[in-house]
């Protein structure tokens, strides 16, 4: 008989048998705790009767494993209370090894509640339960270090999620279920040291800014210049879709240069370039569009806010009678954010982390990561070690100085106050993590290691 097979110091195994898909195991514990949970007092038990408990164990070849464990019934004397003993290393309320409750919680990372369920021999809502315990305990684990450029951007998986970023890392540090309002003021107040966050770069979602408003009124909010100029491809695109319904012969062409014309002009190579101008020169309505797309982008070669505004306003002048419906969502961002749009010109010039080829990565996964729950890809992505950006930061801190007490007391009752001159400035040295690097991120997605 196997007597290693669990490898477990508390557990004597006593039996064992083997069946096509499972181990069972017999076994006595070594030592039990006596500890009464009613009253807390340990030392006037009586055993009571013997319990089998059935508790499940990290699969081993490919089989479930079970333990049929004898655990006495114990009853306190002074509260006449009975209870089962504590076995070391057993998590009786949940009928497993503590190491497969943490085994499950690894693997939960990597494969679906179902799978593990099968494996194991529990039902996915355990598994479900034990894996939201483990994401709590990595969520405490790793703190990571508040940012003081601090991005706000979303994603769509399924719906949308908001995604906080460090800026200036260009490292992930959250994400959430949702972008609600109520969501997003949680979070930004759960950050630690929240004042040192100085500027916050968004898109315009107005939760995200009337959160910011509330929680970090200090923070100069900047709208991403992506998300502004972007409004003007989608106008473009609503031209693009009239003049394609209207001319059915062109519609397939049109959509097919869909990705050519979001391009900006200079950075089409000369082929891009003459099939993008043969359709500007076959449609006039889609040629001022374009044009129109084009100098938006113009606003942001300003180099302070009052000049962008004025470029701003000259383009809106240029709005020709007809484009002005497709144009109106630019025109709405502008009188909407300006503040917010116009902060990007000060004296930082602010922009978010997440682009949209990485969106686009990160909802590829998404969709053909062994099914994915929105959990499991947010605990895999964010606690990732390999993923960490993590950096030794010195800091200056301010201590008072080790002196003999009635030193400091007779100070205090001369002075009436403690003196300045009994702190210091020390340096100290310690390792932050400023959460998950973007780039190295990228790399697992691209190479397929994620
Ligand atoms: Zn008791």
């Amino acid at each position: 008989m196997p007597v290693n097979f669990l490898n477990l110091a508390g557990l004597n195994v006593t039996d064992f048998k083997e069946s096509e898909t499972e181990y069972h195991v017999r076994a006595t514990p070594v030592a039990v705790s006596r500890l009464c949970p009613h009253c807390g007092r340990s030392n006037e038990t009586v055993s009571h009767a013997q319990r089998k408990l059935v508790i499940r164990d990290i699969p081993a070849h490919g089989k479930a494993v079970v333990i049929h464990l004898d655990v006495p019934r114990l009853k306190c004397r002074p509260c006449n209370q009975t209870f089962t003993a504590m076995v070391p290393e057993v998590d009786t309320g949940r009928e497993m090894t503590e190491r497969l409750a943490r085994w499950v919680g690894r693997q939960a990372l990597e494969y679906t509640y179902a799978d593990i369920a099968k494996q194991v021999g529990v039902n996915e809502k355990t598994v479900r339960n034990i894996f939201d315990e483990y994401v709590a305990s990595l969520d405490m684990q790793f703190k990571r270090e508040t940012p003081v450029w601090l991005g706000i951007d979303e994603i769509k998986l399924q719906r949308f999620r908001a995604i906080f970023t460090n800026l200036q890392a260009k490292s992930l540090i959250d994400m959430l279920p949702d972008r609600y309002g109520t969501s997003i003021v949680a979070f930004l107040a759960s950050l630690p040291n929240k004042s040192r966050i100085t500027h916050v770069g968004m898109d315009m979602w107005r939760p995200y800014r009337i959160a910011v408003q509330k929680v970090l009124p200090n923070a100069k909010i900047v709208v991403d210049k992506f998300h502004v100029v972007s409004k003007a491809n989608v106008a473009f695109d609503t031209v693009r879709r009239k003049i394609a319904n209207a001319d059915k012969g062109s519609s397939l062409g049109l959509k097919r240069a869909h990705k050519l014309f979001a391009k900006r002009k200079n950075d089409l190579n000369d082929e891009q370039y003459l099939t993008v101008s043969g359709w500007l020169n076959s449609f006039p309505e889609l040629a001022a569009a374009y044009d129109l797309k084009e100098r938006l982008f113009q606003v942001y070669e300003a180099t302070a806010p009052e000049e962008a505004w004025g470029k701003y306003l000259n383009w809106e002048s240029t709005i020709p009678p007809e484009m002005a419906k497709a144009f109106r969502p630019v025109k709405t961002a502008f009188r909407n954010w300006k503040p917010f749009i116009l902060n990007y010109f000060d004296d930082q010039r602010v922009t978010n982390a997440f682009t949209e080829s990485f969106n686009a990565k990160v909802r590829a996964v998404y969709r053909n990561g062994r099914g994915y729950s929105f959990e499991r890809l947010r605990a895999k992505v964010l606690y990732t070690d390999m993923f960490q950006k993590r950096v030794r930061v010195q800091e200056k801190v301010r201590v008072r100085k080790q002196k003999f007490e009635d030193v400091a007391m007779v100070r205090f009752m001369c002075m009436g106050t403690a003196m300045d001159d009994e702190y210091e400035t020390r340096i100290q040295t310690r390792v932050a993590n400023l959460g998950v690097d973007l780039s190295t991120l990228e790399q697992a997605f691209d190479s397929g290691k994620f």
